[in-house]
């Protein structure tokens, strides 16, 4: 058999394949990294090289690659069912998901809606708000809100709620744009002004929007505590707190996009829960399935069920994808979940969190460092770089020295996967330093 290498599948690859978020002409200054396989936090090339997996592989792995105990969930899972229409049908990984996920959401989650990816999650909890608006008599309410730099994914209606001008602008005729309000992002705080008292600022403006425009408003779609695309910003919890009563108050459904920040990443399993609030609808992904296998998850409350509720079929969400509640997707979510319970990862993960705010102080206090910034296990700050293409750099940079960071802008971040050593977050944090100095 012909060996693999990396330069073979570089070339079949550049050939065949249309990578996501790429100008494919860049590929011909910084090369694709082709990888054989992966174990733990690491990713192995055709070549012999290594990188660490400092960014979860876009977020998604929490517990390594190729993880024994998935691995062996889903082998089992395939000898008996692999997949069966969800309308209609039923099968046991969908029902026991379903309910683990009501007892470890914010109490009053009882039904899930399952979608494949991300974006489909949005796509749903929209399309769903404004239906039950409609079936409870009001279906003026159809608009919706997000905050300034939002991301909740790059189909058409997700793209509406979505304020990054790179992944919309081209899109600009065929999207529905939706209105914005201030982000409590805490780096656009005044001087001598706290995080809470920025994020309540900031929850006066949602205020004096709601109270204009409530009766067109069906929902506002938020990301809990960080903001991801919009470079891990993060702001206050007193914010969802508040955003929770305003939007009782105006009768406005208040989404939780969790798709990033849910399955434990914030430091609490989700993180609405850090600022004591139910959201209407809690929209799950990414790590769910411990970054295996595509699944977006729909929670949302009895109310919003029973408003669907009906003999008549028009009232019903009328919504599928092919591969709704696949089983197999299912399965590598509920043994995500058992690793969960087995061991103490949330409290593993706030000693890890530790250990890494601990060691980065050189990083932290360095001069070209702004702004650094870390909420449960995401970590980000700023690089004050004379390069204009200081991303790409700092990501071929980092890959020499064994690291898989993907900066955003000038905005580098850690989202390391919870299966994280000390002795890995040294080689992170360390190297990281020694690429921060070579790059100011
Ligand atoms: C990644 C992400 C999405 C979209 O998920 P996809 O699976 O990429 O479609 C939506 N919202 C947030 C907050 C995300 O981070």
């Amino acid at each position: 058999m012909k060996i693999q290498t990396n330069k073979d599948l570089i070339s079949r690859s550049l050939s065949a394949v249309w990578h996501p978020c790429s100008q494919m002409k860049q590929y011909e200054s910084f090369p694709l990294v082709p990888i054989a396989r992966g174990s733990g936090a690491w990713l192995y090339d055709f070549d012999g090289n290594k990188y660490l997996d400092a960014v979860s592989s876009w977020w998604v792995n929490l517990f390594g690659h190729s993880n024994p105990s998935i691995n062996a969930a889903l082998r089992d899972q395939l000898e008996k069912l692999e997949h069966v229409m969800l309308a209609g049908f039923t099968h046991e990984p969908v029902v026991e998901l379903s309910e683990r996920l009501r007892e470890l959401a914010p109490p009053g989650l009882g039904h899930c809606f399952y979608g494949s990816d991300g974006a489909s999650a949005t796509e749903i909890a929209l399309k769903m708000s404004a239906h039950y608006w409609r079936n409870t008599g009001q279906p003026d309410k159809s608009q919706f809100i997000s905050l300034q730099d939002s991301y909740h994914g790059e189909t058409l209606g997700a793209l509406s709620v979505t304020d990054v001008a790179l992944f919309r602008d081209a899109y600009g005729a065929l999207i529905k744009q939706q209105a914005t309000v201030i982000s409590p992002d805490w780096r656009h705080a005044e001087a001598g002004e706290s995080s809470e008292a920025y994020a309540l600022r900031c929850a006066g403006a949602l205020e004096s929007h709601l109270q204009q425009h409530h009766a067109q408003l069906a929902a506002f779609i938020i990301e809990p505590l960080v903001q991801g695309a919009a470079g891990m910003a993060m702001y206050h919890p007193a914010y969802l707190k508040r955003a929770r009563e305003l939007c009782d108050q105006y009768d406005v459904h208040l989404i939780a996009d969790e798709i990033a920040v849910g399955m434990g990443r914030t430091g609490t399993m989700f993180a609405c829960e850090q600022g004591g609030i139910s959201p209407d609808f809690l929209l799950i992904s990414k790590g769910i399935t411990g970054g295996y296998l595509p699944l977006s998850i729909v929670m949302t409350s009895d109310t919003i069920y029973q408003a669907f509720y009906d003999d008549k079929t028009s009232r019903g969400f009328l919504h599928s994808h092919s591969y709704t509640g696949n089983p197999l997707a299912c399965r590598a979510a509920l043994a995500t979940l058992d690793i969960f319970k087995q061991n103490e990862v949330l409290s593993e993960n706030r000693r890890k969190a530790e250990y890494l705010n601990r060691i980065a102080a050189p990083l932290k206090n360095h001069p070209k460092v702004k702004s650094f910034r870390n909420t449960g296990m995401i970590w980000a700050f700023e690089v004050e770089s004379p390069h204009a293409d200081f991303a790409q750099r700092c990501f071929s940079l980092a890959l020499s020295q064994e690291i898989l960071i993907r900066p955003m802008g000038k905005t580098v971040y850690f989202m390391p996967p919870y299966v994280i050593s000390e002795s890995e977050i040294e080689i992170l944090v360390m190297r990281t330093l020694t690429l921060v100095e070579s790059l100011t």
